[in-house]
């Protein structure tokens, strides 16, 4: 049984990933975490010349390599290449079904993008919207309420959250989604910062 299983691993979900690892050396402890992703990112078509700490003329591609890197370092987190197709229980007990994998999280975080939705929630499709700040038809979005949450246990982040089409945007949401659980899993507001020196010791 995995904390949280997230589901997309372009620049929200890693960017969520990232958040949750960076747990494991904190006293709020390990989140075992997993990321699935079938390698569509949109960053992919991308060079950067507008993100904050990442160097002018990266390749989304190199950027989303570090990223992932970086979220890896951390032992509670894990990277799967597959397809998600449904997912079936409540929050605490999920059953994430892909083309290949079959694991059970606690939590979810939905990182899948901006393009067509077709996983199948408890033998429903996943109602989703209009999103209206994407500069080309036919892209969608998920509304939530608070903070990223859909419903109990599932999280929604990046553009698949409404938010403006920019790496930094997408980034935010998805650290917000690993707070937002971080706190509940916490049962109080949480986040992890660390100050110079706090992880010499591990
Ligand atoms: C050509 C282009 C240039 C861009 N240039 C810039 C720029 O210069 N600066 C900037 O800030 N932003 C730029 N962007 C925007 C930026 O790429 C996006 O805002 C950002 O990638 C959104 O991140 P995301 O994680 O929400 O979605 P994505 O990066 O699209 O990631 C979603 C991930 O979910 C995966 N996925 C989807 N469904 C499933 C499933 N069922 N199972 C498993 N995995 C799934 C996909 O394969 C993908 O890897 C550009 C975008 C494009 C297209």
């Amino acid at each position: 049984m995995k904390d949280v299983v997230i589901i997309g691993g372009g620049v929200a979900g890693l960017g969520a990933a990232l958040t949750l690892g960076s747990s494991e050396g904190s006293k709020r402890g390990r989140i075992e975490t997993l990321v699935i992703d079938n390698g569509k990112s949109d960053l992919k078509k991308a060079e950067l010349h507008n993100v904050p700490f990442v160097k002018k003329g990266t390749s989304g591609v190199e950027a989303l390599e570090q990223l992932k890197k970086d979220a890896l370092e951390f032992s509670s987190v894990e990277f799967v290449e597959d397809s998600v197709l449904s997912i079936e229980g409540e929050a605490g007990d999920f059953t994430i079904k892909g083309e290949k994998t079959e694991v059970k999280s606690k939590f979810i975080v939905l990182a899948t993008g901006a393009h067509e939705l077709n996983i199948i929630l408890n033998g429903k499709k996943i109602p989703t919207e209009t999103h209206e700040l994407m500069p080309k038809d036919g892209m969608i979005k998920i509304s939530f309420n608070g903070r990223q949450k859909f419903k109990e246990g599932i999280f929604i982040a990046g553009l698949l959250s409404g938010v403006t089409t920019m790496y930094a945007t997408a980034l935010g949401s998805g650290v917000e989604a690993a707070c937002a659980i971080l706190s509940e899993i916490g049962g109080k507001t949480v986040i992890v910062h660390d100050f110079k020196g706090s992880r010499d010791k591990k």
